[in-house]
């Protein structure tokens, strides 16, 4: 333990960020970094817990009070070599992980939980900075071969691991460049994609190969495909957005988020794109969906100069703090105010959208919404809504983004042809803690099996499944679990 008496000395702090009139100018990351002296005293906070709660907070089993402990005595190698043993990417999570692990931490139940994000970042950005994250090549080949289709998080976790196991594994991606959602889905003021590039070089230089623009099972026989490999990871993320299917919804200036927020990461990269552009520019803009997504449209609208921006959500608005219905050290859903919320938007909860109504061209014009009164049963869930009688209104907005989640993976393609079971929500059914498909040798990870998640529980699933495929294809493995971290002999 660092210093015994830290938590009790110094308050959570998080680095300075640029103030939100400057930063919506570009879509650079905003966030900047602790000076030394504040990373150590950030780092002191930690109390060493006898059950570090932190730990099993996090979906990787991170081990927090360790590294927090290498930081403090100014370790870095270590801390780095702490927390690369149980995440591939923590300068993704560093960045944009909801932080369960905090959620978690002991020094969250009366006073600010542990900075353990933040130091996590600082981490692995010192340790690139040091020369510390070197290539990991395997010292032997197993001569097997291993397809990772789709390279969101949970692929590229699944490639990294089989890779360091000795599997020689393709990556394909049906985009023009590997990243699933970090690359096209999260905005760059939120990961630059410069961040996700550094790491798609060194998986390179490890020995992985990414073959793009290939969508797997487009018209292809499957069978095929399958004999050329002896084990095959599904990865392809859970793509098919929810709609919002009423009157109106085939005008022009209704999208869905997706189709938004990909062609901005395209434009900031020069990459081209057929659609028509979709852009904020000078519009009234509503964005419905209050999560994740849809504060990235707020945040990318108002960088695209939008005249006003709002967000529609139905459910209630969540309460400020915990309640007795989500105790410590349960994920409390509070009211999230987002750093894109910071940035300009009104905010409304409790909201049924009836129509979109548009002009005699076709264009979106406005919208038809009525506030609702939710039912909320003993467990404090929001169960059934009635509309809030003579509540009707019509509000004026030239462009609407649904941001309303993904209902589950694209069926048709890949799925279809190899005729995957699935389970009762629409995601490819792999059991639980085996990730093995009803196809002999396929298996399934991240949000095509688990439905829309998080970017850690990605990297989970991709690092489990690549130990089970790993003991399927030579009998036992050698990589780490949540559970276990041996010591790996690899050449850097
Ligand atoms: C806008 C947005 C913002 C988000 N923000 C956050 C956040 O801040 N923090 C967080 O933790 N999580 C966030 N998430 C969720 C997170 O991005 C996902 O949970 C995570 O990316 C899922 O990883 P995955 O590897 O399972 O799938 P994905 O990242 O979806 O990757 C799947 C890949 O498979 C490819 N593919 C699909 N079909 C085929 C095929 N047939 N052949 C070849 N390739 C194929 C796709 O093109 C895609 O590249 C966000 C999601 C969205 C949509
Ligand atoms: S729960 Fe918080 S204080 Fe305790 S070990 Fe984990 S990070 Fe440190």
């Amino acid at each position: 333990m660092g210093k015994a008496t830290g938590f009790k000395e110094f308050e959570r702090e998080l680095p300075a960020k640029i103030v939100p009139a400057e930063r919506v100018k570009n879509y650079n990351e905003f966030v900047g970094n602790y000076p030394e002296e504040e990373l150590n005293r950030q780092s002191a906070r930690c109390m060493n817990c006898g059950i570090p709660f932190c730990h099993s907070g996090c979906p990787l089993g991170n081990i927090i009070p360790e590294f927090n402990d290498a930081v403090y005595n100014g370790k870095w190698e270590e801390a780095y070599q702490i927390l690369s043993s149980t995440n591939n990417f923590p300068e993704f999570t560093g960045r944009i992980c909801p932080a369960p692990c905090e959620s978690a931490c002991v020094l969250g139940i009366n006073r600010p939980p542990v900075a353990i994000e933040e130091i996590e970042k600082h981490i692995i950005e010192i340790a690139f900075a040091k020369g510390f994250v070197k290539p990991l090549k395997p010292l032997l080949r197993s001569g097997k071969t291993v397809a990772v289709i789709g390279s969101g998080p949970a692929g590229l976790a699944a490639a990294v691991q089989l890779n360091k196991a000795g599997h020689l594994v393709k990556v394909f991606e049906r985009d023009d460049l590997p990243g699933g959602l970090l690359r096209y889905g999260i905005p760059d003021f939120k990961l630059e994609k410069s961040v996700l590039d550094r790491r798609i070089n060194l998986m390179e230089e490890e020995g992985i190969e990414f073959i793009c623009n290939t969508e797997v099972g487009k018209d292809q026989d499957m069978s095929e495909f399958k004999k050329s490999f002896d084990a095959v990871i599904l990865a392809t993320g859970s793509t098919i957005p929810r709609d919002l299917k009423i009157p109106g919804r085939e005008l022009s200036g209704v999208y869905f988020a997706m189709d938004f927020l990909k062609q901005q990461n395209k434009r900031n990269k020069n990459i081209s794109f057929f659609e028509d552009e979709i852009l904020a520019t000078h519009k009234d803009v509503i964005v419905i969906g209050g999560g994740d997504t849809g504060s990235d449209c707020v945040g990318t609208s108002n960088r695209q100069n939008a005249s006003s921006v709002k967000q529609f959500e139905l459910m209630v608005q969540p309460p400020q703090e915990r309640n007795e219905f989500m105790p410590w050290p349960n994920y409390p859903m509070i009211l999230k105010t987002t750093s894109s919320h910071e940035e300009g938007c009104e905010r409304f909860w409790g909201i049924n959208t009836r129509a979109f109504l548009g002009d005699e061209n076709g264009a979106l014009k406005s919208i038809l919404v009525s506030d609702v009164s939710w039912e909320i049963d003993p467990l404090g869930r929001p169960v059934k809504f009635q509309e809030v009688e003579g509540s009707e209104r019509e509000i004026p907005c030239q462009l609407i983004l649904l941001a309303m989640g993904f209902v589950y993976p694209q069926h048709s393609g890949l799925l279809q042809n190899l005729e995957i079971a699935l389970d009762e929500r629409g995601n490819v059914k792999a059991v639980e803690g085996d990730y093995s498909t009803n196809i002999p040798k396929v298996f399934a990870a991240g949000d095509i099996r688990r439905g829309q998640s998080l970017v850690v529980w990605a990297i989970s699933e991709g690092r489990e499944a690549a130990r089970k495929v790993d003991e399927f294809l030579v009998g036992s493995s050698i990589l780490e679990t949540k559970d276990r971290v041996p010591n790996m002999q690899m050449n850097q």
